[in-house]
């Protein structure tokens, strides 16, 4: 079984990882393909933050919603400010920002609950997009990773939420990894060298002063060092820059490009 593969349903693709699938976790990783905007024509722009128009925003995220059979007013999102704060989604704030950016759940970059049928849903180009998910019981966890939530260990805080507030035993998190920014092509600069240190072993020189940064593995690195087990950590190897005809990449197109969803719900 393939870690990660694409599928075609109600007109549009996405990735998903089978594992999770069988497990009841409905999921997917938006492509572009198949979209309205007026910010990416005729493409799947999935974000309302990003200056596109917001009818044909959430005329994409219905036709999401049919493709992986969930209701639309009960995905429940965050504003996302590469930090390492985690929000608990309970009846109270389920829905937030489903429709609506004013409602987006502020300040945090991951989300977690264990209400079955409630759709996290966080935005994408190039950041790495998580979803971790208890095999013996309902919690799950959508997290936005990009280099400074990586650096801030988000992936581990998500873990200990499950642990904490939820009662997961670790040895039961299943992890993913979805399509974003990989080894192949994320060069950085000393700025990002010098925040990291804990993490050099990340890093591949290139010319002086720059580096390619792999995400995947500073997240696979911080999961394991909880101990989440290493054949329970999946990855879809698929590099959003280097694909970027089926997926945004922010950096392949100077930041002006739309966001794809992870979504993932308990069904
Ligand atoms: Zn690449």
């Amino acid at each position: 079984m393939s870690d990660f593969v694409l599928k075609l349903e109600n007109g549009i693709w996405y990735g998903v990882f089978p594992r999770l699938e069988v497990l009841n976790i409905v999921h997917g990783f938006t492509c572009r393909l198949h979209g309205q905007s007026d910010l990416v024509a005729s493409e799947l722009n999935m974000a309302l933050h990003v200056g596109d128009n917001v009818q044909k925003v959430i005329a994409n995220r219905k036709k999401v919603a049919m493709a992986l059979g969930f209701d639309l007013n009960k995905v429940t999102t965050c504003a996302q400010v590469h930090g390492n704060n985690i929000a608990l989604v309970t009846k109270k704030n389920v829905g937030s920002g489903a429709t609506d950016y004013a409602q987006t759940i502020g300040s945090v970059d991951g989300l977690v609950t264990n209400l079955k049928q409630v759709p996290l849903m966080l935005f994408f180009a190039d950041c790495v997009p998580l979803i971790l998910a208890d095999q013996q019981g309902d919690t799950i966890a959508v997290i936005h990773a990009g280099w400074r939530g990586s650096l801030g260990n988000i992936a581990a805080k998500a873990v200990e939420v499950m642990i904490n507030n939820y009662g997961v035993q670790v040895e039961h998190i299943v992890a993913a990894i979805g399509p974003s920014i990989g080894p192949c092509c994320y060069e950085v600069d000393k700025s990002v060298w010098d925040a990291a240190t804990r993490y050099h072993d990340c890093f591949v020189p290139t010319t002086p002063g720059h580096w390619l940064f792999n995400l995947w593995q500073i997240n696979r690195k911080q999961l394991e060092a909880k101990g989440i087990l290493a054949g329970n950590i999946m990855c879809a190897n698929v590099c959003t820059f280097t694909n970027k005809e089926l997926y945004f990449s922010y950096r392949a197109e100077n930041g002006k490009t739309g966001r794809l969803a992870a979504i993932a719900y308990k069904k």
